[in-house]
């Protein structure tokens, strides 16, 4: 193996760049493979009637550290993120409901929030309350780990909260309704947020597309010091050569000491046909099932009148509707996200967004007139995140071939964090394998 290993990584989306980066920070050579034209995967822009927007519209909470160190690293600038303090809000219920964190240190933050919650009644507060401490008193360990509706039944949660504040968050942090959602995966996204530090439970809203969050940031610093990120450049499979691998579709057919495998789960298993040894991994890998995210984007011909940049919706389809003006200054741009399966499924695109258009107006009153409507479906947005679920670790059972993306065994369900966290362990391991370390000012 060279003094410089050659490594090469194939996907450009967070899991992809965070490995190049961290490689690159240890001092290997490093080329990015990218199948599509645009950076960033299922965290991507796209362009829609002169407007760039998202695939669907993202959440980061202020928990992902490793995210935020990622974007830190490579340059991006804090103001890119819109930084709220965490507000659940549903202007359309009578009355309507509002739990904001307080600014006040973490228990309080949340505790006093609670105490001056609107909507919620005594029986619903003391329910949340008597979960978070169920869940503090065993370490936010649930064991077994069953559904999250079993848990919520077992802490007699009552049927508003349910409603309004588990149900939504469940499936908005785990793309996966209550009934078959991994409790143990919701105690953790709990655990690093609500009963963390105050911030960890702050909602950081993009400014800016998502491949210009990062992906498109991290293509450049990598440029920057030499090293490669080829777009629109598929690999159709890996194949073992001698002293190492060889990719096809390399346009130069380099032997790469290493390979960082950092697709969605659903494009692994082609590039691994070539390595028997790897059929149970593939097998594994092939059983995940997958939940898909629809996010409507609706532009009207002026401002709406939203409390907050995110407010929830309840009774309809639409989950979560946000005022995009706030966020990139593109008045009346509004996107409301329907996670998961449901019945929002089994409608026309035309009838949902004159459902969701309605259910609006029932949140926020008289709307301008609509200008366009573009519903966006990601069919495989990501792994349902069911109890006790095996997810593949980084290392395989081919030495110099690693995985990452957020499908890769962590605490997490699958988000950017969870994609950013599996790339730097990735990039970590080739280094460690290779007696390298991580420079501080690389
Ligand atoms: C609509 C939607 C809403 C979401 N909302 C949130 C949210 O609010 N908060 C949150 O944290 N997460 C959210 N997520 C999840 C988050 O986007 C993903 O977890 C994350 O982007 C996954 O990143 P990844 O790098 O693991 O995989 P991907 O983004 O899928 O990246 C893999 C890349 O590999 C490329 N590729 C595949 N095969 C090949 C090949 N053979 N050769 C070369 N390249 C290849 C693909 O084109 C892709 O760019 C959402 C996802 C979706 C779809």
């Amino acid at each position: 193996m060279s003094l410089q290993p050659q490594v090469a990584v194939i996907g450009g989306g967070y899991a992809g760049f965070s490995a190049a980066v961290t490689l690159a920070r240890g001092g290997a050579r490093v080329t990015l493979f990218e199948s599509s034209r645009t950076l960033g995967g299922r965290a991507r822009v796209v362009d829609k009637n002169d407007y760039a927007v998202d695939n669907g519209q993202h959440i980061l909470l202020g928990a992902y550290a490793e995210t935020l160190r990622m974007l830190r690293l490579v340059g991006v600038k804090p103001g890119v993120l819109e930084t709220r303090r965490l507000a659940l809000v549903y202007p359309g219920l009578e009355p309507p409901c509002e739990l904001r964190a307080a600014p006040l240190p973490a228990p309080l933050h949340l505790a006093i929030g609670l105490l001056r919650a609107k909507g919620l009644g005594w029986g619903d507060k003391l329910a949340m309350a008597r979960l978070m401490r169920r869940l503090k008193r065993d370490r936010f360990r649930v064991e077994p780990d069953r559904p999250v509706a079993a848990l919520l039944k077992e802490t007699a949660q009552t049927a508003k909260l349910s409603r309004l504040i588990w149900e939504p968050l469940c499936v908005a942090a785990l793309n996966t309704p209550v009934a078959t959602a991994s409790a143990q995966v919701f105690a953790n996204v709990l655990r690093d947020s609500l009963a963390a530090g105050a911030s960890a439970s702050d909602l950081l809203l993009p400014k800016v597309d998502l491949s210009e969050l990062f992906p498109v940031p991290a293509s450049r610093w990598l440029a920057m010091r030499g090293h490669t990120v080829r777009t629109a450049e598929p690999i159709k499979t890996i194949e073992r050569i001698e002293g190492g691998y060889r990719l096809d579709g390399d346009p130069w057919n380099t032997c790469f000491d290493h390979v960082v495998i950092a697709t969605a789960p659903y494009h692994v298993a082609a590039l691994l046909e070539s390595f028997p040894a790897m059929a149970g991994l593939v097998e594994q890998i092939g059983q995940l099932k997958h939940e898909p995210i629809v996010t409507a984007w609706l532009a009207f011909d002026g401002p709406l009148n939203f409390p907050e940049p995110m407010i929830g919706l309840n009774g309809g389809y639409g989950q979560w509707a946000f005022d995009r003006s706030v966020l990139d200054g593109l008045e009346g741009l509004v996107g409301v996200v329907i996670s998961a399966s449901g019945a929002h499924q089994e409608i026309s695109k035309d009838a949902l967004e004159i459902a969701l258009r309605e259910e609006l107006q029932a949140a926020l009153g008289p709307l301008p007139a609509l200008k366009w409507a573009q519903i966006i479906t990601e069919k495989r947005a990501t792994f349902a995140c069911t109890p006790g679920l095996r997810r593949p670790g980084t290392v395989t059972p081919e030495a110099g071939l690693w995985l990452a993306g957020d499908y890769v065994a962590s605490d997490y369900p699958a988000t950017i964090e969870s994609a950013v966290q599996s790339g730097v362990i990735a990039g970590r391991s080739i280094l460690k394998r290779c007696g390298l370390k991580e420079q501080l000012f690389r």
